[in-house]
């Protein structure tokens, strides 16, 4: 037995792990176990949706190989395990690019698709499920099923955003987008309340394929919903330059050694951090060209960075509203501001109209906030609580591959679709997470 934990550092239970590595291994132990079992990839997930407390993890990073490109089609196709980091070394230099990447290039393509995982462009182009052309899910029945939009339609639908509950995603294939530069035209834009994010919003996602905002979750009063909008798109130009110019940030330029002690992070320091780092953009608006890398992956610059937080680790709360109810965005900004327990890392994005195919995938049309709150134990676990009131009073949802506490009433509410989903779970696959939300507190 181990222990293994997920990024939030809160959660930290025993498990029994196997690794995999061939593609073909048929897992002859899950007829000989009474035991539930879950995939598990790199754990950048920030709650409980990849672990399995005195289960079985089944470690995918040995699945990490190629297993063919069409470098004229842009298809490619890959084992689970291997990361979003190994594909874009691969294909950025043949002029190619992850139609759909999240904000750490450190995860891999069956965590990207059993968490359905959305980046800065879904208001243009939806989840990552979306561009998934066909994968090879393993069952306990000892079957591989061929899951594409033609072919066992169900089991692609439920396994997209599935969490890793319809069983083993083995390998898969995935159509890329083409580039022309390994640079982004940026802008950054300050923004001094809600309403102008909306109509900043609504201006950039026309013109531009990547937007996404940091907001100040700290400051109240006028200030409040103040932020730094970032808008960007591929640099149009020549291939010629992307081999050469290629090299990514392959390794953090720096690593947090150990856990940071708990009062690092405290309300002053973080309140001093936000204020210098809204300030520290002069004007209005700045423009600059820069490596994708940095722009999409900011956070990967700082190895083990979820360490700051200190022993007692993190919760990230993510949430949608939909189109309608945006409104609420300011209610529950309010609530978090008042609570004094916002954190840096505060993300806001509108969401697109694209419908993802996953059946229960997290995303909608709409406004989504992310952001972390330091575990500070029961008082942090009642705001967040009260945050779930919120949200679904304004028809929105959580997302199950940040949460940590949401509960079993809130979780059936926010996806009514939760009864057809289950049945297509793997009777042999469950998580903490899956139990914590259909109601089985010895999770
Ligand atoms: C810094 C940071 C930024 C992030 N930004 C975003 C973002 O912008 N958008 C977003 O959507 N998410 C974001 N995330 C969350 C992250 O993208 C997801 O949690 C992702 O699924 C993690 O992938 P992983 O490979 O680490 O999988 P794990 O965390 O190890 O597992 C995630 C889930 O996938 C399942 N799974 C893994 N492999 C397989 C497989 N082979 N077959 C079936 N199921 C499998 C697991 O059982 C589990 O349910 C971010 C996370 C971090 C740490």
């Amino acid at each position: 037995m181990r222990e293994y934990l997920s990024w939030g550092r809160v959660l930290k239970y025993q498990h029994e792990i196997r690794r995999l590595f061939w593609l073909t291994d048929d897992l002859p132990f899950l007829g000989m176990t009474e035991k539930s079992v879950l995939p598990f990839a790199y754990g950048r997930s920030y709650g409980d949706v990849c672990l399995n407390k005195d289960g079985i993890l089944l470690d995918t990073t040995g699945l990490n190989r190629f297993k063919a490109f069409d470098a004229d089609r842009g298809i490619l196709s890959c084992e689970a395990g291997v990361s979003l980091a190994d594909i874009l070394d691969l294909i950025v230099p043949l002029g190619w690019f992850l139609p759909v990447t999240p904000g750490t290039k450190f995860v891999s393509v069956g965590g990207a698709i059993a968490n359905d995982v959305h980046g800065k462009n879904h208001h243009v182009v939806g989840t990552f499920g979306n561009h998934v052309l066909r994968f090879e899910l393993f069952r306990s029945d000892g079957k591989r099923y061929l899951c594409s939009p033609e072919e066992n339609v169900e089991l692609f639908e439920a396994t997209i955003g599935g969490m890793g509950l319809t069983g083993l995603i083995t390998w898969a294939e995935i159509q890329l987008k083409p580039i022309h530069s390994v640079n982004m035209d940026v802008e950054n834009i300050k923004f001094y309340n809600l309403e102008e994010f909306f109509s900043i919003s609504k201006e950039s996602d026309e013109k531009f394929e990547y937007t996404v905002a940091w907001l100040d979750c700290l400051t109240r009063g006028e200030a409040m919903g103040r932020g730094i909008f970032m808008r960007g798109n591929h640099t149009p130009g020549s291939s010629m330059s992307l081999r050469r110019k290629a090299e990514a940030v392959k390794k953090p330029k720096f690593s947090v050694p150990f856990a940071a002690p708990n009062l690092l992070l405290n309300r002053l320091t973080m309140q001093t951090f936000n204020n210098l780092y809204f300030r520290k953009q002069l004007s209005k608006v700045t423009k600059s060209k820069i490596h994708y890398d940095p722009f999409f992956y900011p956070l990967d610059a700082v190895g083990g960075w979820n360490k700051l937080y200190g022993n007692r680790g993190f919760f990230q709360y993510q949430f949608v509203l939909p189109e309608k109810n945006a409104h609420g965005l300011k209610e529950i900004l309010q609530l978090i501001t008042e609570s004094g327990m916002g954190s840096l890392l505060a993300v806001l994005k509108k969401c697109g109209a694209k419908t993802s195919r996953g059946l229960i995938s997290f995303p909608m049309e709409g406004v989504t906030l992310a952001l972390d709150f330091p575990n500070n134990g029961l008082k942090t676990r009642e705001l967040l609580r009260h945050l779930d009131k919120k949200v679904l009073e304004f028809g929105g949802r959580t997302n199950p591959s940040k949460d940590a506490t949401t509960d079993a009433s809130y979780f059936q509410e926010f996806y009514p679709q939760w009864k057809q989903f289950s049945k297509y779970c793997d009777p042999k696959f469950s998580s903490s997470f899956w139990r914590r939300v259909m109601g089985n507190e010895a999770n």
